[in-house]
């Protein structure tokens, strides 16, 4: 595997290349990042003394609308992994047909080390040091891994406080009381699971006849392990950073996720006999969820879970990335061989940003749409670029994902290839 996740992540792309005819000055510019903003974050901490934070903000492209993207709060962030992370968001948003480029932030930081204060100082200061380069015009935030909608108010507070204006636009994701969107916390999850729906059936796979193995129970995979349970496919395992748990069965999902609510770790919901009937043998790593062998897999936590070194081992039939780059280019090879069909990140995580989009555009005109009014546009558009990509794919004869890719570079060159 390649040690840079942007190189790896530029191999999708030259896979993409080969089937479709885009101008050389497209591909020339869909090399680089338009822009790569590095700062240095000053925190006063609770004890009095002060710490600088690094963080970044890149713009991948922005020919097809301003830049769209979150922004992570983890303690392996840097440049490589957010530019990765911005090149993959200026796909989503060209897979998804929305008006955005892409772009992404990040702050180094373990967010579980900080008080309450110093989250809310850390994420104001991050606004100060990059509020010449964002705008509801420019360059729009969003949550990503540990980042969450009261960040997302602190973030937009900040900007309106340095630009003495209100802009809701700028952040989406906000709280509903700060102008966000109805759907909007369960987009991510909710668009994965029309684009199983879809997929599934195309296989004769039954949801009832269908186990999953969930990893990642944040945001994104504790609400897909629920939609799936609640439409009665059976979740074997679900995992965080800790560590996960598996039952032949099925697990109770809800009861899980109450647990997880007021503990830290999914694998101590064996302690609960209240909660659900497991044992201490039923707590697996995250490797061996990887390798369960079960029929959908879903990875909704980080980057590179599958590698060459482990996609030998891995079992299951169909993949939906819900995590943002959870497959290495490498292993994408070994898993086609297997014949499993992968679904990838760049339309399975994208009802997330498309959600965005919908608040972005209700900030804009001031009227407010409801629940049932958001999930139908959503489910519209994931349905829509599902199916167009499921026949690109019989087309050229490629995998989903380079399938995707093609897609995206053809609306991409559309508004940069002259
Ligand atoms: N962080 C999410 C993603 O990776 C959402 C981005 C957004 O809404 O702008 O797709």
């Amino acid at each position: 595997m390649s040690n840079s996740l942007f190189a790896d992540a530029n191999i999708r792309l030259e896979r993409a290349l080969k089937y479709v005819s885009i101008s050389p000055s497209t591909e020339e510019k869909l090399q680089y990042p338009k822009s790569s903003l590095a700062v240095s974050i000053p925190v006063r901490m609770d004890d009095g003394s002060l710490k600088v934070y690094q963080g970044y903000r890149v713009i991948y492209n922005d020919s097809r609308g301003p830049g769209k993207g979150g922004v992570r709060y983890h303690p392996s962030v840097n440049l490589d992994e957010v530019q990765s992370l911005a090149f993959w968001m200026m796909f989503k948003c060209a897979v998804l047909n929305l008006p955005f480029g892409g772009a992404k932030g990040g702050i180094c930081v373990n967010p579980q080390e900080l008080s309450k204060g110093e989250l809310e100082r850390l994420s104001k200061n991050y606004i100060g040091a990059i509020a010449d380069y964002i705008g509801t015009d420019k360059d729009i935030l969003a949550p990503d891994v540990y980042t969450n909608e009261m960040i997302m108010g602190w973030m937009v507070e900040a900007y309106n406080n340095i630009t003495r204006k209100i802009s809701l636009g700028v952040v989406t994701g906000k709280p509903l009381t700060m102008g966000g969107s109805e759907g909007r916390s369960t987009a991510t999850a909710t668009g994965a699971f029309h684009v199983i729906q879809t997929i599934l059936p195309k296989f004769d796979q039954k949801p009832a006849e269908t186990t999953v193995a969930v990893q990642g129970f944040g945001n994104a995979g504790a609400h897909i392990a629920e939609l799936l349970y609640n439409s009665g496919y059976k979740v074997v395992a679900v995992s965080d950073s800790r560590g996960g748990i598996y039952c032949g069965d099925g697990l109770d999902i809800p009861s899980i996720r109450e647990y997880k609510e007021n503990n830290s770790t999914v694998k101590d919901v064996y302690c609960q006999e209240t909660v659900c009937d497991l044992r201490e043998n039923d707590v697996i790593t995250n490797e061996e969820l990887l390798s369960l062998d079960v029929d959908v897999l879903i990875p909704a936590a980080l980057e590179n879970q599958i590698t060459e070194d482990n996609a030998g081992e891995i079992q299951g039939k169909f993949i939906f990335e819900v995590a943002n780059g959870p497959i290495s280019s490498a292993a994408d090879l070994i898993l086609e061989q297997k014949g499993i069909q992968v679904i990838p990140d760049i339309l399975v995580n994208a009802g997330g940003v498309t959600v965005s989009h919908l608040e972005w555009v209700q900030n804009r005109n001031g009227m407010y749409w409801n629940l049932e009014k958001v999930q139908q546009h959503l489910k519209e558009g994931m349905e829509r670029e599902t199916e167009v990509i499921w026949q690109l794919a019989r087309e050229y004869e490629v995998s989903m994902r380079t399938a995707a890719y093609i897609h995206g570079l053809q609306r991409l060159n559309d508004a940069m290839g002259f």
